[in-house]
């Protein structure tokens, strides 16, 4: 056994894996002995990592440190192993440039990573399953990373003078700010900045990632999402920089889009969605357009695929149907382009590349309320609204659930009501869980009970995307689908 102090420990790690050499040692160890309010603390750290290490810290010196507190000075911590921005990025576009795409972003993932930037130990609290349906294998996710609020943080929170710097969490001037109560930690942000079609993007990972290599693409400029023919033209830009991940954009209008709508951006990742691997359910043509292939996808929304070589091309069809669609209104079957001088029509997009082709997917959307739906024609209806009622966002499009962390709890009174135990089921789950003790009538067991339940939430999200989808999947749906499809090519 070794025995040494906690910040040696840690000095020790950081010199090893960075280019601080062991001439930094006591430099490194004041700066930190600082952030830790001058305590240290003898004991064996052989088996540590820097992560783990850096938990220890942050419970020295000063015992009142909230939750929040901590993470900002876990984030300050781990920053110490985070080259400065120019350098990670000069790292980044070397290799790029030397050993290719992958390696580069590799090199960024790992880094992240190490550094606590994507919380890899929170995300793997997730709950996750696969679910069949009639469109493939789907996937279900209860999100359960991000943590519960310290009561002392949110109390702070109110006491503290609103700010409005930065602008957003998506916006650059986030990179290695300190954060502060109810704001993340930033110091060991980095982002890597890219030139598409001569305007500067940043390339980032998502701290709580939904799926494998989860990044964000962010426009340096902090202004409106927009969908339009330069969507179109950025996404497929992107894909030719780095063309073993998908991208795609939230939709621009609310309820149909993503959490931020105020500083354009794009998600993507390296992640095999069930879309991606939905097939063709009718193949469709566009006048002028006979080298573009396009058709109609077997999914729940309502979605038209179409792919080529020719990127020009798929631009100019993908900005022909978008225009089309947001004048489109067909009332047969409620879909609304627009009232009251308000827009409803938009598109999700998602581009992959296949080899030497482009594949471009255009999910249309509508986000029109009438009083039967007050939240959305074409979002999640009331009687699924107990597992869902967030906007269907474009992972959600492409086939995989997040589902909030409050049915964790939920889910579990629900499993004792079907068990004919004592519970606390909330009201809303009640008509719910009704329906499963009729499908499954007398079958429930101790043994049986969470893979029903999973079954019926799998369900439940076929159903959640089949509402958000404008032309359902029924011989009525399918022939307004195509009477959309004739009026793009009149
Ligand atoms: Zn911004």
């Amino acid at each position: 056994m070794e025995r040494k102090t906690l910040i040696s420990a840690f000095v020790e790690q950081i010199i090893a894996k960075t280019d601080f050499s062991q001439l930094d040692q006591i430099y490194l160890y004041n700066r930190i002995l600082n952030l830790v309010d001058g305590v240290d603390k003898t004991g064996d750290y052989t088996d540590k990592s820097l992560i783990e290490l850096a938990d220890l810290l942050v419970n020295l010196g000063d015992t009142e440190r909230t939750a929040g507190q901590k993470e900002l000075l876990k984030t300050e911590l781990l920053n110490f192993l985070v080259p400065a921005p120019s350098k990670v990025n000069q790292i980044f576009w070397n290799k790029y440039q030397q050993q290719g795409v992958n390696s580069a972003l590799k090199y960024l993932y790992q880094l992240n990573q190490a550094s606590n930037y994507i919380k890899t130990a929170e995300i793997s609290k997730n709950k996750y399953f696969r679910y069949q349906s009639k469109y493939g294998e789907l996937e279900i996710t209860i999100n359960l990373s991000k943590p519960e609020k310290d009561p002392r943080d949110i109390a702070r929170l109110q006491k503290l003078a609103p700010t409005s710097y930065p602008q957003c969490q998506l916006c650059f001037t986030n990179e290695g700010y300190q954060g502060r109560i109810g704001y993340p930690a930033r110091s060991n942000h980095r982002i890597i900045r890219f030139d598409l079609l001569n305007e500067t993007w940043g390339l980032q990972y998502s701290p709580y990632a939904y799926f494998n290599e989860h990044c964000i693409f962010v426009d340096q400029k902090h202004q409106l999402m927009k969908i339009d023919r330069l969507t179109f033209r950025r996404l497929l830009t992107i894909l030719d920089i780095f063309p073993a991940y998908f991208v795609g954009s939230n939709a621009d209008l609310p309820i149909v889009g993503g959490s931020i709508l105020s500083h354009e951006h794009f998600q993507g990742g390296r992640h095999e969605f069930s879309m991606d691997q939905a097939k063709i359910r009718q193949k469709i043509t566009f006048t002028d357009f006979a080298h573009v292939k396009a058709g109609i996808v077997d999914w729940p929304m309502s979605v038209i695929r179409l792919s080529g070589k020719n990127k020009e091309e798929l631009v100019e069809l993908a900005t022909k149907i978008l225009n089309s669609w947001k004048n489109y209104s067909d009332e047969k079957v409620a879909v609304i382009a627009a009232s009251d001088h308000q827009p409803h029509h938009t598109i999700t997009p998602i581009a992959r590349k296949r080899g030497a082709e482009y594949e471009l997917d255009l999910v249309l959307r509508d986000n029109h309320c009438t009083k039967e739906f007050p939240a959305g024609v074409f979002h999640p209806h009331p009687d699924v609204q107990n597992i869902k009622q967030e906007n269907i966002g474009l992972i959600e499009v492409m086939g995989l659930a997040i589902l909030p962390p409050r049915l964790q709890r939920e889910l579990a009174e629900v499993e004792k009501y079907l068990l004919h135990q004592p519970n606390q089921i909330a009201e809303k789950h009640l008509h719910w869980t009704e329906k499963i003790l009729q499908q499954y009538d007398g079958k429930i067991t101790a043994e049986n009970v969470t893979s029903i339940v999973k079954q019926a939430l799998g369900a439940t999200f076929v159903r959640v995307l089949e509402d958000a989808g404008v032309f359902k999947n029924d011989s009525v749906g399918q022939k307004a689908f195509n009477r959309f499809v004739d009026y793009v090519n009149e």
